[in-house]
């Protein structure tokens, strides 16, 4: 059962050892499982499950969830892979169309929600619609998870022992997680990941950061993305060591509950990150190890600020669903860690291609290794533009360079550069020269749509708390910084720019917010 090439492998130390912890705001509260406890807990899912279903649910099916951060959903996610099935988890915040998108794109068998969600909920309905059944999902003191037809009395294991059953069976190859890209660039894509490439990208992770069974990660990002699910909770419970999970981000809580919980390290995104700079650190802020930026690109102003604050390394990493999470990470020192690199590749390997499948310094940024996908589901002609003929590189879209070091730098996103009458520019090296302006906490470059040059560079800013910030002084900064032609011909200064649910800028929608085009 514990297969180092699936995600059982968790299950390789000692079991008594402590695994999940939630908080005193967690839904159930201050709750500890040990690695025994999840096995169990997982155990008495796949019985309830089946017993609900009627007979074993058939492996392959692909279970939905819509779950809030918590023990319910990570034991949901845990147990469906072990019996063989397929966890699809999604964003609860959806509306009913988008919800019924993913039900539909994933041939989704069952939805899990939290246990008394009403009937008017957006994916109730959703799912009522496809006439998918629902599953309640609750937690009791005594006996752990329960489950439930939505709105019926739970399903009842009077003899349920957990240390005489083994249900838990995955294969390497058995399809254990079904994601949807974020969407930034596109309609979102659905990425097959395998138990194997998961194991992989598991033990990439700890290797980066030498994780160990000492460590223990506060939980910030989903658990219904590769960043919170793979890069966080995985990583570490492979390592042997604990997560610890509250329900939702809280940004006033984090500081107090990430102290008391003794963790050792968290990822989170950029966006994230900035907002923690705005609360106060408890002094000094004990067992802290290392700080994980990734999934977009980290100002280096806020790694600094970051650093100065928590006297702990910032350690940005690239990553994306179809690489199931990390690609490259920034070293643990006494290893050299760059602001404005997302660092060196981690158990994969890169290359820089051109269109042809040439090696060249700047160019599309291309991985290969055990935790990439095979290919998008249902989508051969993605698939056959994202894989080199042959040497199987996958194409991640991203324009980047590999510097003197090692080190890999990104560009931008290959469909997000700014064609300037040919002249390609980076948005990415623009919006950190705008974060360099005095006063701007928030800036992102992006293309529209010019008669002349065909595109045009256009910027939003956000001024910093306080701070006067007009577009004369923008543009005037940007002259003195970058060469004439990539100065931005507009730039708005607004209070807020429009984000994804993964809070990430989508260049497209913020030029359409501000300049009103659809670009
Ligand atoms: P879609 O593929 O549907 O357009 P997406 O690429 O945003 O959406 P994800 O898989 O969530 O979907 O994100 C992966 C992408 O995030 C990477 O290809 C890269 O563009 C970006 N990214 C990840 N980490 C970083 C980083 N440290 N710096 C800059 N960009 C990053
Ligand atoms: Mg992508």
């Amino acid at each position: 059962m514990a297969d180092n090439h699936t995600i059982a492998s968790i299950f390789r130390h000692d079991n008594s050892a402590p695994a999940i912890l939630t908080t005193a705001s967690s839904d159930p509260k201050n709750i500890t499982l040990a690695y025994a406890d999840v096995k169990g807990q997982s155990e008495r899912f796949i019985q309830l499950a089946n017993k609900l279903y009627g007979k074993e649910i058939p492996a392959g099916s692909v279970i939905s969830s819509l779950l809030p951060n918590g023990l319910a959903c990570l034991l949901v996610f845990l147990a469906t892979t072990f019996q063989r099935c397929v966890a699809a988890p999604l964003n609860p915040a959806m509306k009913q169309s988008e919800i019924e998108f993913y039900l539909e794109d994933a041939d989704s068998k069952i939805l899990i929600v939290p246990e008394g969600t009403s009937e008017d909920n957006e994916g109730v309905k959703a799912a009522h619609k496809l006439g998918v059944p629902v599953w309640g999902v609750g937690w009791e003191d005594d006996a752990g998870i329960k489950l439930a037809v939505l709105g019926d009395t739970p399903v009842e294991l009077p003899t349920f022992k957990h240390q005489q059953i083994s249900s838990i069976n995955p294969q390497p190859d058995d399809t254990a997680l079904l994601l949807h890209t974020s969407g930034t660039t596109g309609r979102p894509k659905a990425v097959p990941l395998t138990h194997a490439n998961i194991a992989r990208s598991m033990l990439n992770i700890a290797n980066t950061y030498k994780l160990t069974k000492s460590d223990r990660s506060f939980i910030v990002m989903p658990l219904f993305h590769v960043h919170g699910l793979i890069g966080s909770t995985l990583s570490s419970l492979y390592a042997g060591g604990s997560v610890v999970l509250p329900s939702r981000f809280s940004a006033s809580h984090f500081w107090p509950e990430y102290t008391d919980s003794k963790a050792t390290w968290y990822s989170a995104v950029p966006t994230i990150h900035q907002i923690l700079l705005r609360y106060d650190v408890p002094e000094p802020l004990p067992n802290i190890r290392f700080i994980r930026s990734c999934s977009a690109a980290l100002a280096p102003t806020v790694l600094h600020d970051l650093e100065n604050k928590l006297h702990a390394p910032v350690l940005e990493a690239y990553a994306m669903t179809e690489a199931s999470h990390q690609m490259c990470s920034n070293p643990l020192p006494p290893a050299v860690h760059k602001s404005g690199s997302v660092g060196l590749p981690q158990g994969v390997e890169v290359a820089i291609l051109d269109d042809d499948g040439n090696k060249t310094h700047l160019g599309e940024v291309c991985i290969r290794g055990e935790n990439v996908t095979r290919g998008y589901l249902n989508n051969a002609e993605a698939n056959a533009k994202s894989f080199t003929q042959g040497s199987n590189w996958f194409r991640t879209g991203d324009q980047g360079y590999i510097d003197e070091d090692g080190y890999v730098v990104l560009t931008g996103r290959i469909k997000e550069l700014i064609n300037r009458g040919g002249e390609k520019i980076s948005p990415l090296e623009l919006d950190a020269v705008l974060l360099k302006c005095p006063g701007v906490s928030e800036a992102v470059s992006f293309a529209i749509d010019d008669e002349m040059y065909g595109q045009e560079v256009n910027a939003a800013v956000v001024p910093k708390d306080g701070a006067e910030v007009t577009e004369d002084q923008v543009k005037q900064f940007m002259l003195e910084n970058v060469a004439k032609f990539k100065v931005p011909k507009r730039v708005f200064v607004a209070q807020e720019l429009p984000r994804t649910a993964t809070g990430k800028i989508q260049r497209r929608v913020v030029a359409e917010h501000f300049t009103g085009k659809q670009q």
